[in-house]
Order: structure tokens, then sequence, then C-alpha cells
């Protein structure tokens, strides 16, 4: 029943990510790749390869046509989407489906149903999940955004309910800018993702943003892999992530992880997922689902050893759940860091060819990256060139290992975030654990 053949819809890191998993199970790989990334690690490691189309990702990375066609010309039985691109697409699921190649990710019901963040969030409410005060439902108006402002108290956040990746958010800080700045918001939302859908929330001051990593036999089955902390965000966007969060106690991470897994349970989810929650005070709050791997899963792989993506081509085959919620233990410590090409400073993007290559190795430590030597970093992609994760007895061993793995570290050619990433982990409130989701941007302003 295991798949002959699954066919990778993406590149870089992650391509290569899902393409070991595979390997490791004895399934051959199609790897796709744009005219940009003829040259691409993920294309050579792949047992076979397909150009798609040209440079600009709508044209291959998000050419449904192209994307089928390579797999039945290559006969795959299946499609890993990885993460961005085509992931959280419902109606691309739904083709895969039709052309019978097995998906391998949730049904595209729940794809659509937890993509549109109003519906998440009714969603996460009937399943008794806790949810950040809000409208309840879509504003439609200015008039009646602000109303529903007025009624749960400023600073409140608009946000748009097609909005994803950190993108399509405002924070209203008082009622006399509130109309303006719905108005802006609808209309921004309108531009960027074809919908002026908003909807309102209260905005936390200091929350920490955690997440909870889950499984679903789409059978009523489901388990729960514990948190990663994901609160140290420049404009929302995750810089450094680690498990177990430095700010659960064991008992409130059984506690909310059985609420969570409960969710899913009941969901009847099927397959890898992400439960997203700002933490503050004490409580939860839930404000998102991502129906897909997430950048950040070797985290939780670290600490309970379990291979996520081997998992999410399981249940696609139609296997039970590998672990019992009883199995799972977690162990240890684990942080990530996303280094991307980009100025550390001005965070401009630095792409170009790479002269020098030399990636840390030792005990507990692990890089997923694309890159070699004198490989050419395309302009036309995320920034993101390079995990790397490491895993400690304690947090403070994974931290020191952290150090020695990033002073390791050759990357020359373009510039890298990799000495941003050495000055936050020598901050003494990085150490402590103490930082909110706030706490990067005033740690970065201060050192400008
Ligand atoms: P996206 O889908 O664009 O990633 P999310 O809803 O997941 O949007 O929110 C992204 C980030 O925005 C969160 O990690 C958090 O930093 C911040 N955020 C979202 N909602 C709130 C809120 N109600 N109060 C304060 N910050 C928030």
């Amino acid at each position: 029943m295991m798949f002959n053949k699954i066919l990778i819809a993406n590149r870089g890191e992650i391509a290569l990510r899902v393409h070991r998993a595979c390997r490791e199970l004895g399934i051959k790989t199609v790897a796709v790749h744009s005219t940009a990334d003829a040259d691409a690690m993920h294309v050579r490691m792949a047992d076979e390869a397909i150009c798609i189309g040209p440079p600009s990702a709508t044209d291959s990375y998000l050419n449904v046509p192209n994307i089928i066609s390579a797999a039945e010309l290559t006969q795959a039985d299946a499609i890993h989407p990885g993460y961005g691109f085509l992931s959280e697409n419902a109606r691309f699921a739904e083709i895969v489906e039709e052309h019978n190649i097995v998906w391998i990710g949730p049904t595209p019901d729940h794809i659509r149903r937890m993509g549109d963040k109003i519906e998440a969030k009714r969603t996460a409410a009937i399943l008794g999940l806790p949810l950040v005060p809000g409208s309840d439902g879509p504003v439609e108006t200015t008039e009646e955004a602000v109303a529903v402002a007025d009624r749960i108290g400023y600073p409140v956040l608009v946000k748009a309910a097609s909005g994803g990746g950190g993108r399509g958010m405002k924070v209203i800080p008082d009622g006399e800018s509130a109309a303006a700045l719905i108005a802006a918001a609808k209309s921004e939302a309108k531009a960027a993702f074809g919908d002026d859908t908003v909807y309102i929330e209260k905005y936390l001051s200091e929350p920490r943003h955690i997440e909870f990593q889950v499984f679903g036999d789409g059978k009523g089955g489901a388990i729960h892999l514990g948190e990663r902390d994901c609160s140290l965000q420049r404009r929302h966007q995750k810089m450094l992530e680690e498990a177990p969060s430095p700010a659960l106690s064991p008992a409130e991470r059984a506690a909310m992880g059985e609420v969570v897994r409960r969710a899913v349970a009941k969901l009847e989810y099927r397959g890898a997922g992400t439960m997203e929650f700002l933490y503050e005070d004490g409580k939860f709050y839930f404000i998102e689902m991502n129906t897909r791997l997430q950048v950040e899963h070797p985290v939780t792989e670290a600490i309970t050893g379990i291979d996520l993506v081997r998992e999410q081509i399981r249940i696609a085959a139609g296997l039970p759940l590998s672990v019992t919620q009883e199995q799972i233990r977690f162990d240890g410590h684990a942080i990530e860091c996303r280094i991307n090409a980009e100025d550390p400073a001005t965070f401009a993007p630095s792409p170009g060819r790479v002269t020098d290559y030399h990636a840390p190795g030792g005990l507990h430590v692990r890089v997923d990256s694309a890159l070699y030597d004198g490989y050419r970093i395309p302009p036309y992609y995320d920034s993101l060139i390079s995990k790397l994760i490491v895993f400690g007895a304690t947090r403070d061993d994974a931290i020191a290992r952290l150090r020695r793995a990033l002073e390791e570290y050759v990357i020359h050619g373009p510039k890298t975030t990799i000495p941003l990433h050495q000055a936050l982990i020598e901050d003494p409130e990085f150490q402590a654990g103490e930082y909110s989701i706030k706490w990067l941007e005033r740690w970065l302003a201060a050192r400008a």
C-alpha cells in the first residue's frame, strides 16, 4: 500500500526534507523546478526532475496544470506540497485528487475551512478552543467595525479574513483613528488578497506565540506532539523557534495538549496540522490553524524523535498513526534559527553566488539547507536559505551548542542573518527565556 513514487511540489530546503523522508521509506522522488532552479540541490537529489516553467513562481511552483502534467508524465502516486506555494490551496488539493493522485495533506474541505480565518475561528469555537475576544465573524461596514472596536476596547487588531504570512493586519490604537484605519485595512486587503472581508480582535499587549503540532488519522484518531514557542518574530515573521516553550510547565502542556488533541479528533482531521495560540497571563487564545507542515517542524522532531514527514506520508497511504499519545515522550530542548540571505542590519535581500560553504556538524546539530559551494541563490523566491537546529538535554545546553554551531557555519558570498542570531542568543533576556512577540522588534530597534 506504500507509494512507489512521490512528486514534491516545492523547492529549497523543504523539497530536500521531503525527499529524505521518501528515500528512507524506499519511495522514488520527482522534483519539479523553474528554469531558475535547474541547478538546485532538490533537482540534483531527486530520481527524476521536470521543468515546470519560468522563474516567476506564478508560472512555475504555482502552475497547477504543469505540476499535474509532471505527476502524470512520471506516474507519481502522490504529491507532497511542502509549505508555502500550493500547500494550503484547497482547489489544488481537489484537482490532485480528481486526477487520482494522492494528496499528502488534509482534506480539501478542512484546508478551505481553516484557510478562511473567520471560518477557522468559528470552527475552533465549536471545537471548544478558547478564542481572542473579538467580532463575532466579519464586520461589514466601517461603522459596524468601529462599534465593535469601541465595545472590545482599544487597542484592537483588524485582520483580513484571507490574510496570511503576517500580512493583512493593522493595529488600531484608539477610537479617533479607528474609522480611517479600518477603511485603509479593507482596501489593502482587497488589493493584496482580492477580498476586503475583515474582522476584529482584541490586541493582546505582550503575549507569546505558542503553537501545538497535531496529527489526525482522518477517522477521529488524533495525537499532539507538544508545543513550539515562536514568539521571536520580526514583522510577524518567525526568526527563531524552540521546543518546549520556556513559559509552559509540564502540567500546562499536558492540559492544553489534551484540549487540542480532542479538538483535532472531533474534526476528524487528517495529516499534519498546527494549532496556533497566543498565550498571555497563563491563558491560551486560538488564532489560526495551519493545515500543512511548518517551517519549524524540526524542533518538534528533535524533542519527540518522530519524523513528521514520514508520518504525513504514512497517513496519506492509509496507515494508522505510528504512535499513541501515551507513547510520545518529550525529551530535552531544541532550538531552530532561520537563516536568511539578507543584510543583518537592513534585512535587504542578498541573493547571489555562494563562494564558500561549510555547514556545522557534530552531536545534535542538524542543518536543513539546499545550499552548496558555488550555488547561486536566485532572487525570485523566499530568502530562507538554511535552518540550523540544535538539540540539548537542557535549554542551556542547546544554547551553548547553538553558539558553537553558529560559529562554525561558513556562508560566504551573500550576506546572511547569522550575525544577528549570534547576538540574539547572547542576550540575557533571551537566555532567561523571557520574551513576548514584541520582544524581538524592541531588541532590534535598540541595536539600530
Ligand atoms: P498570519 O496568518 O498572517 O500568520 P496570525 O493570525 O497567525 O496571522 O498572526 C500572526 C502574528 O500576529 C502572531 O504570531 C502574533 O505575533 C500577531 N497577532 C495575531 N493576532 C494578534 C492579537 N490578537 N494580538 C496581538 N498580536 C497578534
